[in-house]
């Protein structure tokens, strides 16, 4: 006998990864749709008339969290204005055809869409910058770029909030892979909904429970037009790991993805850590925690044929400033960090700790 959904009388067509509630496609939808909202009211994501640009890269959970957003802003009246803003970070057959994918989504959803480029930017693309870092420190460069490329995007756009689409799984990735770098003092920050509430520019995360596979399936029954191939640089290292740890521990215990966000929300940040305290960068006088921002400390190491300058070890970092070859202060040598860009520019934070 066909399993009915728990909803309603249908037929149902899938179990679902959070919950394992047999559910029929429609009901799926709805509770997923739902789920979202929840989430968005609960922790007062949006105020009526404000601008929101969506971080939209062509993947899946972009594409579903403008698909979604866009639904919901109709149904409930967010009254918000969308904009998809996408970096372009001059990956030739990666983020290209990516882009592609973006501007058809533009047309499906009717929403303006800005492309902001690292070639107009920093005058260089992914693909230079590969061709002199190589390969080991490559999503450092680009995870730094894209975060401050998106800020860029944004302020030129003049919204007031931007929206990404980091789900639950690479949350509870990036709760692990602190843990395991022993950077408690992070774990609060990786585990908020909102960053930068109190800058120019906040930062939110609507699909910070929604699991990553609810989106894949999400995608597949909607037909969405999306983009699923890897970057062609990714090293799939450090996040890799912590990411088969997860997806282990996940196919004993569904939940462990929210018990490892919920855990990383708990616990307690020692009073004397102090966490980075945000400005701007004297430099670009774009948003950084650091005097100079690590933009552009990896910027003039590209520039000075220096690649290396700004991702070394705190001791050759201090020697390389004692030469006078890069200007930031050390207070916080440790210039590789970028909690929120995409799954692979974490990959190997560990690896580009080393020259
Ligand atoms: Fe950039 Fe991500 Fe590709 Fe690394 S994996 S080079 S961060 S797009
Ligand atoms: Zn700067």
């Amino acid at each position: 006998m066909p399993v009915k959904c728990g909803l309603c009388e249908k037929k149902a067509i899938l179990k679902r990864p959070k919950t394992g509630d047999a559910l029929c496609k429609d009901c799926f939808f709805w509770a997923f749709e739902e789920e979202v909202h929840k989430t968005i009211i609960d922790a007062n994501l949006f105020s009526p008339g404000e601008v929101v640009a969506i971080g939209a890269s062509g993947g899946k959970d972009s594409t579903v969290l403008a698909y979604t957003l866009k639904t919901l802003n109709e149904r409930y009246d967010y009254k918000l204005d969308l904009i998809l803003l996408s970096v372009d970070e001059g990956i030739t057959g990666y983020r290209d055809d990516s882009l592609e994918t973006v501007k058809r989504n533009q047309q499906q959803y009717e929403l303006p869409l800005k492309i902001i480029s690292y070639k107009e930017l920093y005058g260089w693309t992914m693909d230079d910058i590969v061709k002199q870092v190589g390969l080991k420190n490559n999503c450092t460069f680009c995870g730094v770029f894209r975060r401050q490329a998106l800020d860029r995007g944004a302020m030129l756009l003049k919204v007031d909030k931007i929206v990404t689409g980091h789900n639950a799984d690479d949350i509870a990735e990036t709760v692990i892979m602190n843990i395991l770098r022993g950077d408690i003092a992070r774990l609060k920050r990786c585990t908020a909904i909102t960053t930068g509430a109190d800058g120019a520019l906040p930062r939110c995360k609507p699909f910070k429970y929604t699991y990553e596979k609810e989106i894949v399936m999400y995608a597949y029954f909607k037909k969405l037009d999306y983009f699923s191939t890897e970057c062609i640089y990714s090293p799939n290292a450090y996040r890799g790991h912590a990411r088969t740890y997860i997806k282990d521990l996940e196919a004993i215990r569904p939940s462990s993805i929210i018990d490892i966000i919920h855990s990383g929300e708990c616990m307690a940040v020692k009073k004397e850590v102090k966490l980075p305290v945000q400005g701007t960068c004297s430099r670009c006088g774009y948003i950084s925690s650091q005097e100079v921002c690590k933009a552009c400390v990896l910027l003039e190491g590209l520039n000075k044929g220096l690649p290396k300058l700004g991702i070394g070890k705190p001791h050759k970092v201090k020697k390389l400033e004692a030469q006078g070859k890069i200007f930031t202060d050390t207070k916080n040598p440790k210039f590789v960090e970028n909690r929120d860009a995409d799954k692979g520019s974490m990959a190997n934070n560990a690896a580009a700790l080393d020259f």
